[in-house]
């Protein structure tokens, strides 16, 4: 059996029983932003984990959501953002990429048919034909185009990938059937996490996200790029949740902008999300934001590391 450990640290007990073909096991969605991958974690979820939004690259960090099911475990990675590959070595990309998805099952590759091949995709399609890992290609947004040529496309995919499938994310169009694929990827394997970790994990990840959605709606593209949340403490106590995080800025300069004047922008940003995560639970929720100065963040491994980048 393999150790998992929790958050705290402890190692995880199982607390269940399950049947002998149980599967379990990690994905990774990658592909160009604003391609539908938070919609279809969305859609597959049930629960709206990471922000969707006509910006790019909102999700930056390999947030997990996890999909426990009587006869498997899904346990997705979104897409973090610092993979961008043309700003990348195509060296440097590869060594980043054969780390990420190191342990991961299946790599769905997605994109927008109704611009595909973009250059973006053909950067990825080039990364993932190197690595070992299964692997299928998912085109998004059928909805808005009917005449593509599911022929075409896949004569333009490397053979490291399997099998195609056409859905719309939005309209919920074959993602059970992109379910039912994912799931013959996975190995026979207990559940590595708690059946019910929906509860908190997400909830911390889906905290994080509300806060930044706040920080997007107070400050233009500047600020929101270089900042990121982390949730220190996420406490369901029997009235109210609790909630503390930290607000990292790269530049000592950002910190009186992200605060404002007596406080007031970081007020909005708390209240924002506060209320959006209230609606969402059902119970009174306090937010502490702290802002702290963590001088070039994006670059540093152990603070992407803390964001859950590589856990
Ligand atoms: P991500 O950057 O890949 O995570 O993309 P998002 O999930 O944030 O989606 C980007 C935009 O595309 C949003 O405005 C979505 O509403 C939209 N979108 C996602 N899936 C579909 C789809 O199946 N059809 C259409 N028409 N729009 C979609
Ligand atoms: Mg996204």
């Amino acid at each position: 059996m393999i150790e998992k450990k929790s958050n705290s640290g402890e190692p995880l007990t199982p607390i269940f029983t399950v049947s002998a073909n149980h599967k379990s096991g990690f994905v990774a969605i990658v592909g160009k932003p604003n391609t539908g991958k938070s919609t279809l974690m969305n859609r597959i979820l049930g629960e709206k984990l990471s922000i969707t939004s006509p910006k790019p690259q909102t999700t930056r960090y390999a947030i997990k959501g996890i999909l426990s099911e009587e006869e498997y475990q899904i346990i997705f990675i979104d897409t973090p953002g610092y993979l961008k590959p043309r700003y990348e070595m195509q060296k440097r990309m590869l060594k980043i990429w054969g780390n990420a998805f190191k342990d991961v099952d299946l790599i769905i590759f997605m994109a927008d048919v109704n611009n595909f091949p973009s250059d973006y995709d053909l950067e990825v399609l080039e990364a993932l034909s190197f690595l070992k890992n299964n692997q299928i290609a998912v085109f998004n947004k059928i909805d808005r185009k009917t005449d593509y040529d599911p022929k075409l496309i896949s004569e333009k995919l490397p053979p490291s990938i399997s099998e195609t499938i056409f859905i719309s994310a939005y309209l919920g169009t074959n993602v059970e059937q992109l379910l039912a694929k994912i799931v013959q990827y996975l190995p026979l394997h207990e559940p590595f996490y708690p059946q019910d970790e929906m509860s908190d994990l997400p909830m911390r990840f889906f905290a994080q996200e509300k806060i930044r959605e706040g920080i997007f709606h107070q400050f233009g593209d500047e600020i929101p790029y270089a900042t990121a949340v982390l949730i220190e403490k996420y406490s369901e106590l029997p009235h109210k949740t609790v909630i503390d995080a930290q607000i990292w800025i790269e530049k000592a300069s950002q910190k009186p902008i992200l605060i404002g004047r007596n406080g007031a922008n970081l007020a909005k940003i708390r209240e924002y999300a506060e209320r959006e995560l209230s609606i969402f639970t059902g119970v009174p929720v306090e937010i502490h934001l702290w802002v702290k100065l963590n001088q070039n963040w994006r670059k540093k491994n152990s603070s992407l590391r803390e964001l859950g980048f590589d856990s």
